[in-house]
């Protein structure tokens, strides 16, 4: 029996639910794109996250992340040893940085929710900068691999496997299980949770309508957090340095379509051999 009005939610949307989507992704993309142009050393968090709601707002969207009880900020930024839900404040910016910025908008009613990482440009690389290249490249390709998988996955739970078998391909890494990616919808975190490692037990089946947002968190070391005194900040208990990609993808009829990239994800499947469709 159905009652009308009282439809529980699935995990799975109608096209025209997807297709509502592509406005408050393209929306977050160029929230991202704006702090790109700006972070560099010398800028504050706080400066960042102002770029980043003006974008939002003048698109006619929301920032999504105000939307979180207790959370006033347009975009997280994660500094070095920080993982995710870092708040934007004061501190400035330094050459050699790595920087996670999580930025989200609203438009409709409807989410967008992307992440990227920047290592700030240093005159003399050290090490160090060398090493948080290195972990940036790993992470974000750890992403678009496990948005290759998704687009032709059976379940769910293939992408956490293709994010894990790229990373463990590319050397010694701490793939962060504390925090997953998610569905996403009329709210930014829906069901069902996306790991960024293998799982056993049943996942989801994927197929049209299932949206979801992909994130892998990854460090130089451990896999352990500890969330800050500000009840945010979540940091790796060994000071090891992190990073963070998310994009918000679509399955639908065609095959798959990144919300939150302007080429819908053409660049970063082009090497894996994907080539993403819009949603018709
Ligand atoms: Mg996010
Ligand atoms: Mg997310």
């Amino acid at each position: 029996m159905t009652r009308v009005g009282l439809r529980r939610p699935g995990i799975y949307k109608s096209r025209d639910e997807m297709r509502s989507m592509i406005r408050p992704g393209l929306l977050t993309a160029e929230s991202l794109d704006a702090v790109a142009a700006a972070i560099r050393p010398g800028v504050s968090t706080l400066e960042l996250d102002a770029i980043a709601e003006k974008v939002i707002r003048d698109g006619g969207g929301v920032p999504n992340f105000m939307l979180v009880p207790g959370y006033s900020h347009t975009v997280c930024a994660s500094v070095n040893d920080e993982v995710v839900h870092g708040i934007p404040g004061e501190r400035v910016l330094r050459a050699g940085d790595i920087v996670s910025i999580d930025s989200g908008a609203e438009v409709d009613g409807w989410n967008g929710d992307s992440a990227r990482t920047f290592v700030l440009d240093a005159a003399d690389a050290t090490e160090v900068d060398f090493e948080r290249r290195r972990l940036n490249r790993v992470t974000e390709e750890a992403l678009w691999h496990g948005i290759a998988a998704l687009a032709t996955a059976r379940r769910l739970d293939e992408v956490g496997g293709a994010i894990e078998d790229h990373v463990e391909s590319q050397g010694v890494f701490g793939i962060i299980e504390d925090y997953t990616g998610h569905g996403i919808g009329r709210s930014m975190h829906e069901d069902p949770p996306v790991f960024n490692y293998r799982v056993s037990g049943r996942s989801p089946v994927v197929k049209p309508g299932l949206v979801v947002a992909i994130e892998p968190m990854i460090t130089l070391g451990t896999i352990d957090t500890v969330t800050q005194a500000d009840d945010w900040t979540v940091s790796t208990t060994d000071g090891s340095d992190a990073a963070h990609w998310e994009h918000s993808v679509a399955v639908h009829d065609g095959g798959i379509w990144v919300l939150t990239a302007a080429d819908g994800g053409a660049s970063g499947l082009a090497p894996l051999g994907i080539r993403p469709v819009p949603i018709a």
